[in-house]
């Protein structure tokens, strides 16, 4: 018996009503109903109970009410932070065991992350690396090191330090831990990262060769500029900023000395005309 609660919960309604009739919803060999745990970037937030084999664009459009903002879907993890990414090529993908994994993703406990245009992905596969790292209880050395050279590897892509070998690298020690590692948590760390690298390969070039997180997250490669024909020379920014890096004279363009801003955005918030772009 597995034990968790949405197995015990289907417990009773089948000695009700008979494995038959449980039997009934679902496809294939993933039978019955399942709870997603829908978060993220989607209007309605909460738990929600569906047949297993709901395709991904009923949840997240019908039932999730779509994405906020009139912003455009990007991924949705599924699984948790071992899970994988799926995207818009996966929206008619049935949720159910068997496709989850044929994506290189997986049902899990059931946590659906939904993403936007405004997520990096590459920040994503760092974010969830670093809690499965932080998990690994150290038994074996391809998770328990594996997993900490591939968080060191992402976080130097995400500060612009990255260098193309580190893609190779990435996808090599993310193999190896899979099949090396001695139990789930190792054998699974590695796929947000594999997924990410498959589906967004494009969005980890723009971090390492052009030095451009093109969602605008990763801080590190941030530029806030001051477009000179837009500027009034009003000084509102150059007052708001907490590490005087903005000069300029009154009535004339301002400028920003980048080897002294630390990336806060107040005078891109502050900057009455709009002369602050953020690239
Ligand atoms: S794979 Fe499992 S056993 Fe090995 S270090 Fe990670 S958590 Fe421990
Ligand atoms: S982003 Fe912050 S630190 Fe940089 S110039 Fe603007 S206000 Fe100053
Ligand atoms: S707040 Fe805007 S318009 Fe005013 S000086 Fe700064 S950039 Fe120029």
């Amino acid at each position: 018996m597995i034990n968790n609660v949405e197995t015990f919960a289907n417990i009773p309604i089948i000695f009700q009503k008979g494995a038959d009739w449980f039997s009934q919803i679902g496809k294939g060999k993933s039978k019955g109903t399942k709870v997603f745990a829908l978060a993220g970037k989607v209007n309605n937030t909460g738990l929600v109970e569906v047949p297993m084999g709901t395709t991904l664009r009923e949840i997240i459009f019908d039932l999730g009410g779509g994405i906020p903002n009139r912003k455009r879907f990007k991924a949705a993890q599924t699984g948790g932070p071992s899970g994988g990414c799926l995207t818009e090529k996966d929206l008619d993908l049935p949720m159910d065991y068997e496709s989850l994994i044929s994506v290189g993703s997986m049902m899990g406990s059931g946590g659906l992350i939904v993403m936007d245009e405004d997520n990096c992905m590459v920040d994503v596969a760092r974010f969830f690396l670093e809690f499965t790292q932080d998990e690994s209880c150290g038994k074996c050395t391809p998770c328990r090191i594996g997993t900490k050279r591939m968080l060191e590897i992402l976080t130097k892509i995400t500060l612009g330090e990255g260098e193309e070998k580190d893609l190779e690298l990435l996808e090599e020690l993310a193999t190896t831990i899979k099949a090396t590692a001695l139990c789930g948590l190792g054998q699974s760390a590695p796929n947000p990262v594999l997924s990410t690298i498959r589906n967004f390969r494009d969005e980890y070039l723009a971090h390492i060769r052009d030095k451009e997180c093109p969602a605008k997250v990763c801080r590190a490669l941030l530029k806030y500029r001051i477009t000179s024909e837009l500027c009034k020379g009003c000084g509102l920014c150059e007052r708001n900023c907490p590490e005087k890096a903005i000069s300029g004279k009154p009535k004339k363009p301002y400028t920003i000395d980048q080897s002294i801003c630390i990336k806060c955005g107040n005078c891109l918030n502050k900057c009455p005309f709009n002369a602050i772009e953020l690239k």
